[in-house]
């Protein structure tokens, strides 16, 4: 049963009623997450990871809230693409399966990784197309408007920007199968990921496993140079395209 629907037509009470909700479910996950890592963690990062910062200045308050701002409009935008993802579950369209035994485990995680590599790849590309002086300014622009950038500058973009990115959620619905799991798992790593990234410091470990991990996990340093240099650096996950394309900035 389609619950959108009243037969045939669309029930707009119950579309809207679902997209506000899903509207403020999305919008407080980046704020609770981004607010929790600024204003809890950060604290424990000063104290103890002081010379891992990337900046030297505070934020300024004016920025804070313009990120904040836009990033309600971009929650907005992924509650429409989630509620018409969801729509086309319902009628059968997507490949999301219930049972974890129906592809295993082994799938199951491997998924992750999948969707995070078809992420990264369309990121990538769509992310060096947004920076060709005549897309830039439209849809990219808003972004880079943080070169000082804050936990909140995560998913502070402008709404063409956010289309652009939450357009593969029902693409990649339709195509790969996945279970509810694996589906927490993703949303979960896109948030840390967006948020470490963005946080202005440093957390990754300076040992050999870290410099390892460093080499190939986009961090703060990675995605900080990017903000700063612009023409480099364009992953959103992992380096290996930067690295092939030759774009990433050494440091
Ligand atoms: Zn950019
Ligand atoms: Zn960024």
């Amino acid at each position: 049963m389609n619950i959108f629907t009243d037969g045939n037509h669309l029930n707009i009470y119950i579309v809207l009623g679902s997209l506000l909700l899903l509207s403020v479910i999305v919008f407080i996950r980046y704020l609770a997450f981004s607010s929790l890592y600024h204003l809890v963690f950060f604290n424990w990062l000063k104290t103890y990871f002081s010379h891992r910062f990337l900046h030297a200045k505070p934020w300024k308050k004016k920025q804070l809230r313009k990120e904040v701002i836009w990033s309600l409009v971009s929650g907005i935008i992924f509650a429409l693409f989630i509620i018409f993802t969801f729509i086309l579950q319902i009628e059968g369209y997507t490949a999301v399966y219930t049972k974890v035994e129906e592809f295993g485990w082994f799938y199951l995680i491997g998924s992750i990784f999948l969707v995070l590599f078809v992420q990264d790849t369309y990121y990538y590309w769509m992310h060096r197309w947004m920076h060709l002086p005549s897309v830039y300014k439209y849809c990219h622009l808003v972004h880079h408007k943080s070169v000082h950038t804050s936990v909140f500058t995560s998913f502070s973009f402008h709404p063409l920007e956010t289309i652009l990115q939450a357009m593969i959620i029902p693409i990649i619905a339709i195509f790969i199968p996945l279970h509810l799991y694996a589906i927490i798992a993703i949303i979960s790593l896109m948030t840390l990921s967006a948020t470490v990234n963005h946080a202005g410091v440093e957390i990754y470990p300076s040992g050999t496993f870290g410099k390892w991990f460093k080499k190939w996990v986009i961090g703060a340093t990675h995605h900080d140079a990017h903000h700063k240099k612009f023409n480099h650096n364009y992953g959103l996950y992992f380096t290996f395209w930067d690295r092939l394309m030759k774009t990433e900035l050494d440091e």
